[in-house]
């Protein structure tokens, strides 16, 4: 095993048969090894900082039927929100305040977010904050939709690609969602010129080693400038509720095949982990991530964003605990970087 981590890290990349093999059979010092090497990528080019990106929820409502999400359309039990132009504005003043300098407006699809609607929100929230970068996170939308916010001053959109493999993509999202239009989606998104975010679950159902295998391929394929992987948590109302959540310990491997295959990609600790276990951030960032994303959702709907059970949102997963995530970032020898982060080529 160990021959096979040294060439990943030596070659910057593998066969998809090589990252299978690395994932079924990684033993505990190989694992090790591989979040030390992940770590000094990460450390050569961002230091001990990790960039900190304020998310907003903007709106619950989806008209989606991901297998696995609480938002899907079908779950009834959930609650519905969407903020209002002013309240979105109000979220990035806050942080703005405190210093954060992205924003990144996640929502489930939904027309509400309209062409017009967003470009509105897009240059308002440009207008006022120029020296901040404006992320979106809106699901699948024409190539006409993504040029036009992109002219309107968004520069980054996270659409995670969700599954590689066809089969397994799927296997969890519902008939009227297609493998191959969210393929073209990323693609767009990647060749209009957004800093583009991709990725996957971990261990979401049907989800086999080899479905993983191709995930970390088509990372390595399509080089996005982020990356976002998170563990599978089971959510209540969904036809996933009773399956066990992803593990630890293979998120935090993917992590760092990840970070080595992508060497300058922004890689966030995300919620999900935070979510899984208490030590989840801590153990990301000594995985190869470099971003946290603090929550700066107003807090009465910030409970009905509810993607899965018990989703992380307070304390060093919120805006206002910045000063807890400082002191746990201190804990393991880094500190908040407050740039802007923009990717580049080191
Ligand atoms: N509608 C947007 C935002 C979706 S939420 C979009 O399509 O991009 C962001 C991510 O949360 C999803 O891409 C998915 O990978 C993740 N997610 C959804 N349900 C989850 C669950 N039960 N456990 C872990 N992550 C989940």
């Amino acid at each position: 095993m160990r021959e096979l981590a040294e060439r990943l890290v030596r070659e910057g990349g593998l066969t998809t048969p090589q990252y299978c093999t690395l994932l079924a059979q990684c033993d505990s010092d190989t694992l090790d090894y591989l979040r030390r090497e992940a770590v000094r990528t990460a450390r050569q080019r961002f230091g001990c900082g990790v960039f900190v990106r304020g998310l907003i929820e903007i709106g619950s409502y989806c008209k989606c039927n991901c297998l696995y999400c609480g938002l899907r359309r079908d779950n009834h039990t959930a609650e519905r929100y969407r903020l209002s132009e002013e309240q979105i504005l109000a979220s990035c003043e806050a942080g703005y305040l405190l210093g954060l300098r992205t924003f990144v407006l996640r929502s489930g699809e939904d027309a509400w977010w309209s062409d017009e609607r967003m470009c509105r929100i897009v240059k308002a929230v440009k207008e006022q904050y120029p020296d901040a970068a404006v992320t979106l996170s809106l699901g699948e939308r024409s190539e006409e939709s993504y040029r036009r916010l992109y002219e309107c001053g968004a520069s980054r959109y996270l659409l995670r690609h969700e599954a590689a493999d066809k089969a397994l993509y799927e296997k969890i999202h519902s008939a009227d969602m297609s493998y191959q239009r969210r393929m073209e989606c990323v693609d767009r998104l990647l060749s209009i010129g957004y800093q583009t975010g991709i990725g996957m679950m971990v261990g979401v159902a049907g989800q086999s080693v080899e479905s993983l295998a191709e995930d970390i391929a088509f990372i390595a394929n399509r080089k996005p400038q982020m990356v976002g992987i998170g563990p599978f948590i089971p959510s209540a109302g969904t036809p996933f509720a009773e399956q066990p959540a992803g593990d630890l310990r293979t998120t935090l491997l993917v992590l760092a095949i990840v970070r080595l295959v992508v060497p300058d990609a922004l890689i966030p600790a995300t919620t999900a982990l935070a979510t899984l276990s208490t030590e989840g951030r801590k153990l990301a960032i000594l995985s190869g991530a470099n971003v946290v994303m603090p929550n700066l959702t107003p807090s009465a709907e910030r409970a009905k964003y509810s993607i899965y059970n018990d989703k992380a949102a307070l304390g060093a997963e919120s805006a206002e605990g910045l000063k807890e995530l400082e002191r746990e970032l201190e804990s393991i020898g880094y500190h908040i970087d407050f740039a802007r982060g923009d990717f580049k080529k080191f």
